[in-house]
């Protein structure tokens, strides 16, 4: 594996079929070729991600959309202008220049223009879009640095540290239809931030919309070990907590609360801060994982609105398989 900030070793990799981590705004994606199939089939290999779950295009260009896609949408234009580069992800019936093995057979492929120098540098000196899904094992926490990636994933070919991501959380994921935007997945941009320029029709998709976007599922995003929410109980977490030792567990604070039962506190914010909250909710977790005097984590409910309706969905998923 190389480490590097040299985009044009990096570039060489994704020409020659390998695979690049690299940061972008949100979180960092796992890299390669998105015109190679071979290239991309690594990508699947290396996260244990299942092929039903369909890889996003970084583009660094708005020519590559009519090359990518059907079907001419101005609205794409309209967005682009308002969110691109930024952490918008845009689902758009697919070119043949697209393999299937990026859009798991779907007729359509996600599409996004992110913000940042590193990543948009590495999609131009490949000269190719990148198919890059978080560089994370499947199902556990998405990385926003390159430690991170190099805990998960150590024999990636090349890691490109650009630093923590300022976002911190996957990006807004939408499809159009003829009246408006459907979200697929929440993030950054909410659905009122997308009504400014768009209107929405049905608005918001429930997750087991599993035909639309086959990725979303209930389970993500966690940890190696439990994790709850609280005052989201089940029978399941209550008889786990009922015999837990709380100095042995972790407090996963939003709004500076100290519950003093808790061995560790970990803040996302001392102050309720919604944004600060979404760049600092994976890194914590990431801590937490790697944190030995903790057995179990209980995170405090972030209010949903804003990004917080993203943070939420995260940590639900993240405490999915703890709770059923
Ligand atoms: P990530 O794992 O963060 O790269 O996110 C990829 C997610 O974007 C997938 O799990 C899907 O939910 C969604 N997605 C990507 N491509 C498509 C597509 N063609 N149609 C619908 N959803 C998509
Ligand atoms: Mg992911």
């Amino acid at each position: 594996m190389t480490e590097s900030t040299d985009i044009s070793l990096a570039a060489k990799v994704i020409k020659g079929g390998g695979l690049v981590a690299f940061p972008t705004e949100t979180v960092y994606g796992l890299g390669a070729d998105a015109l190679n199939p071979e290239a991309v089939a690594k990508i699947f290999t290396e996260k244990e991600r299942p092929s039903f779950d369909p890889l996003i295009v970084h583009i660094a260009s708005l020519d590559e959309i009519p090359r990518l896609t059907i079907g001419k949408d101005d609205r794409v234009y309209t967005l682009a202008k308002r969110f691109w580069p930024g952490p918008l992800t845009i689902v758009l019936p697919k070119s043949d220049l697209v393999p299937d093995i990026v859009t798991s057979g779907l007729p359509t492929v996600g599409i996004r223009f992110p913000n940042n120098p590193i990543a948009l540098a590495l999609i131009k000196s490949s000269g190719c879009p990148l198919a890059a899904p978080s560089a994370n094992k499947f199902g556990r926490i998405s990385p926003t640095t390159a430690q991170h990636v190099r805990k998960q994933l150590p024999n990636v070919d090349c890691i490109l540290d650009g630093g923590p991501s300022f976002v911190g959380i996957e990006s807004t994921v939408i499809a159009l239809n003829t009246d408006g935007f459907v979200i697929l997945r929440e993030g950054f941009i909410t659905a009122e931030d997308l009504r400014t320029v768009l209107p929405a029709s049905n608005y918001p998709v429930d997750n087991d919309n599993k035909l639309s976007s086959p990725g979303l599922l209930n389970s993500h995003y966690s940890p190696q070990k439990p994790i709850f929410i609280e005052g989201e109980d089940s029978q399941k977490s209550a008889k786990f907590l009922e015999k837990a030792s709380f100095l042995r567990g972790a407090y996963l604070s939003f709004s500076g609360r100290a519950p003093g039962c808790y061995g560790v506190i970990e803040y996302l914010s001392k102050t309720g801060d919604l944004r600060e909250a979404a760049v600092n909710l994976f890194g914590a977790l990431h801590r937490l994982e790697d944190n030995y005097q903790v057995d179990f984590i209980v995170a405090e409910p972030v209010p949903q609105r804003e990004i917080g309706i993203a943070i939420m969905d995260r940590l639900k998923k993240a405490a999915y398989k703890y709770k059923k």
